[in-house]
């Protein structure tokens, strides 16, 4: 399609919804949406009343986590016997951290041709504001539910240099910053944005530290739907040692000389262990 009014078929078209302010679809989408055969939504309640919102009558299709690796194929055949179809979730860009993937995989696979449109889309809306480097960075998805894998992906993000972007829920906010406090420390800048395109948008950037005194100061805000950005780290790697690995480094001196406490240390988290010595013997006594 690229006068807005004829459709390609057969086709598959991705189509990002708002992420809030329903200002924000694009005349593209709503072309598409009112043109396609049937339109394939995470939740079809949803998607409906954006449908009627904007006096769309297409028919839905439920496609969520749940049916996709089952029904994708029948999607395919649908597409392949001559209709359109057009993949939306309930917000934001289908796929990013959200259902799809088995879909556009299948139809390329069938030679399917698959469009996909520009829109809303949480991470980007909150790194373009951020004021974090977005020349390199990358999208983490949501961040673990569970403490140790909270951790587990600090450890694997600590040294980075690019930007790292996490989805989070508000229910883990306060554990999920102390987690981020333990391995990465209080001077790593980080950015909340929350509620974005909606009425009570909050972009908030600032050490680690401060940002959980920021956060607790007001119950208002951990609410809401948000996103974590993560400044990537700023030393060369040499001296960029994460705090949990100096804490263990430290406890391991009281027992064992300093270069078996550091050699023990670099094999525990994957690290250099002349650079574990080199900042013992600068700061441990
Ligand atoms: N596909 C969506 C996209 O393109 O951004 C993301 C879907 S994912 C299931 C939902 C998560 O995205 C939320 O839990 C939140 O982390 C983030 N998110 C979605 N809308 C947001 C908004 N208006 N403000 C901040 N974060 C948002």
């Amino acid at each position: 399609m690229t006068d807005n009014k004829t459709l390609d078929v057969p086709t598959l078209y991705i189509v990002p919804t708002p992420i809030g302010n329903l200002g924000d679809i694009t005349q593209r989408a709503l072309d598409v949406l009112s043109s396609v055969d049937v339109i394939a939504a995470e939740d079809t309640r949803h998607t409906g009343r954006l449908l009627s919102h904007f006096n769309i009558q297409t028919k839905t299709f439920a496609l969520h986590d749940h049916n996709e690796q089952h029904k994708a194929q029948a999607l395919v055949d649908k597409l392949l016997s001559g209709l359109s179809i057009a993949l939306v979730s309930d917000a934001g860009t289908p796929l990013i951290s959200d259902p799809g993937y088995h879909l556009v995989t299948q139809c390329r696979q069938a030679g399917v041709k698959v469009t996909p449109l520009p829109g809303a889309c949480a991470v980007i809306t909150a790194l373009s504001a951020s004021g974090l480097p977005s020349d390199r960075f990358s999208f983490e998805g949501f961040f673990p539910a569970k403490s140790k894998g909270r951790k587990d992906k600090l450890m694997e993000i600590a040294q980075v240099e690019r930007t790292c972007i996490f989805y989070e829920s508000p229910h883990r906010i306060t554990d999920s910053l102390q987690d981020m406090l333990e391995i990465l420390g209080p001077e790593r800048e980080v950015v909340l944005a929350r509620e974005l395109t909606k009425t009570f948008e909050t972009i908030q950037g600032m050490p680690l530290g401060e940002l959980i005194e920021w956060v607790e100061a007001d119950t208002n805000r951990k609410r809401g739907e948000m996103v974590l950005l993560v400044h990537g780290q700023r030393e060369k790697k040499a001296e960029a040692l994460p705090e949990e690995a100096l804490r263990t480094l430290g406890i391991l001196t009281k027992e064992l000389p300093l270069k078996r406490a550091a050699a023990a240390t670099a094999e525990i988290y994957n690290l250099k262990k002349n650079a574990l010595y080199k900042w013992g013997l600068e700061n441990l006594d």
